[in-house]
């Protein structure tokens, strides 16, 4: 390896260093399969290091950073390139692709940590569960979040395409296909479409992420400097940064995957975003594979799914399968466009295109076209406050009319399904309001069990689809439940004495 001084550099030396990098290709052409893997895994770390550094001394060096942009991107592809013929001469040779997932390629540069800026990322391939289940390729901020990640409970589960594939009364593995297909959508590109119906709380995608990253900080607001040409050069640094770091997981990605990955949309090709920080930009979910530690990930199907103010799906992501689980917040007809709502749905129409601008969307949905109605309602909506401690008073109180709380509580559902806005958490708690009042309702024999088990079924569905309730959730729960109940019954107590004395005076 030359010695690569961070940006001094001279032109000698850089000559040099092109030349062990073609030196370097050369061997990889000679490289035979049945070359030992040791000497294969300390070769592909061995390039790895020198792809960083080469890279790394390109950008900070003032001399090469400007005049010789495109040799620097040349030789970067090239860094990339050669990495992955020895990704894929790996994955060729009988005798080395059988070693992986234990002692495999994808296990030896993942501990690389490589350190641009101050901070030290760890790079990883995840959860590495077999040939069907597609790894994750991840830079996680640290060793201890790798470690938290491989030890959260029952990981890695398969994804849950694949276990309801494996369910599918003995079909087998990849017989069934999933309840939609990627198409053109009218002046949106690409987006998903429902093949078949999908009934209100039923799994509409699971899948892994191709690439995991930190989720990135503030970007200087351009507004909030006065000089912009600053802001800009600060910009463009962290951009720079940024794309760095990406480009070295990237390179480790299947072939497959990458492609996938570059095949999405791109909203952010003239703010100096390289192209891979541009997809993930445009394209990301956010992902909870670790307790207090914002991550993003991109994804082949799913980041395809269009933004809609009403959306029909619900997600949460399942850290024990490392995969983003997408639900139907209402019933999906076959043919119909499979959304999600990239922005606080519950803000008025204003607020929301402000969201939307970064993705390059302009919302011509029914909400944002006549925002007037649909704004109030949303207002209304946005206001539903924690009902419980309201439905225990109300049940404690028999003097109160049966129906006082389910009628605005109905007409409240009515209107969150005006809106098409199953999706929020919202409906769920509304519901939720509901099942209580129900209850009450049921225990004192004013209204029949058949409907609160309807509701309580669906609520219990829809509920699911978020993620699991914390343990001070469940807790809160059921000290609800109790509550409610004892009211109830209390109630039931004295409704019944006043029809047992109702009946005493007119037998009297
Ligand atoms: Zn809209």
């Amino acid at each position: 390896m030359a010695s690569v001084t961070k940006g001094k550099a001279r032109e000698g030396e850089k000559e040099a260093m092109v030349r062990e990098l073609e030196e370097f290709t050369i061997l990889a052409d000679e490289f035979k399969s049945d070359a030992a893997t040791r000497e294969k895994e300390a070769m592909m770390r061995k390039l790895q290091e020198f792809g960083i550094r080469l890279i790394d001394e390109f950008e900070s060096n003032p001399a090469t950073g400007k005049v010789v942009a495109m040799e620097n991107e040349v030789m970067v592809r090239k860094v990339e390139e050669l990495t992955m013929r020895l990704v894929n001469e790996f994955r060729s040779n009988p005798a080395t692709a059988s070693s992986r997932p234990t002692t495999g390629l994808r296990t030896v540069p993942v501990e690389a940590q490589h350190s641009t800026t101050q901070k030290a990322y760890v790079l990883t391939t995840q959860p590495q569960d077999g040939a069907h289940c597609q790894d994750v390729e991840c830079i996680l901020r640290s060793a201890a979040a790798k470690q938290e990640l491989i030890e959260y409970p029952m990981f890695p589960q398969p994804t849950a395409l694949l276990a309801s594939r494996e369910d599918d009364g003995g079909q087998g593995v990849g017989e069934a296909s999933p309840p939609y297909r990627i198409a053109p959508i009218p002046s949106k590109g690409l987006g998903m479409i429902a093949t078949r119906a999908i009934p209100q709380g039923s799994l509409v995608a699971g899948e892994r992420p191709l690439l995991i990253v930190p989720k990135m900080q503030r970007i200087p607001d351009s507004t909030k400097f006065t000089s912009n040409a600053t802001v800009r050069r600060r910009r463009l640094a962290i951009f720079n940064e940024v794309e760095k770091e990406f480009r070295v997981a990237f390179a480790r990605m299947d072939p497959a995957n990458q492609e996938a990955y570059m095949a999405l949309h791109n909203a952010h090709r003239d703010d100096g975003s390289g192209p891979l920080l541009g997809i993930m930009r445009t394209n990301a979910y956010r992902v909870c594979i670790l307790e207090g530690e914002p991550y993003s990930g991109v994804f082949k199907d799913l980041s395809r799914i269009n933004h809609s103010c009403s959306p029909n799906t619900i997600y949460h992501f399942d850290r024990a399968s490392l995969s983003m689980l997408f639900f139907a917040a209402r019933d999906i007809p076959a043919g119909a466009e499979i959304t999600s709502g990239y922005c606080d749905t519950l803000q008025p129409h204003a607020t929301r295109a402000q969201a939307l601008k970064p993705y390059g969307i302009r919302c011509t949905c029914a909400a944002c076209i006549n925002p007037t109605a649909s704004d109030a309602n949303r207002l209304r909506i946005s206001h539903v406050t924690d009902a419980v401690p309201a439905i225990i008073r109300w049940a404690g109180k028999p003097a109160l009319p049966d129906g006082l709380l389910l009628r605005p509580t109905l007409a409240m559902l009515e209107l969150i399904k005006t809106e098409g806005l199953e999706g929020d958490p919202v409906y769920v708690r509304v519901l939720y309001h509901i099942v209580l009042v129900l209850q009450v309702l049921a225990v004192t024999g004013c209204s029949d069990s058949s409907m609160l088990l309807l509701v309580t079924k669906q609520w219990a569905t829809l509920r699911g689809c978020f993620a699991k309730p914390d343990r001070e959730e469940q807790t809160k729960f059921m000290a609800e439940m109790e509550s409610v109940t004892t009211a109830a019954l209390a109630r039931s107590v004295v409704r019944e004495r006043a029809v047992e004395s109702n009946l005493q005076g007119n037998i009297q």
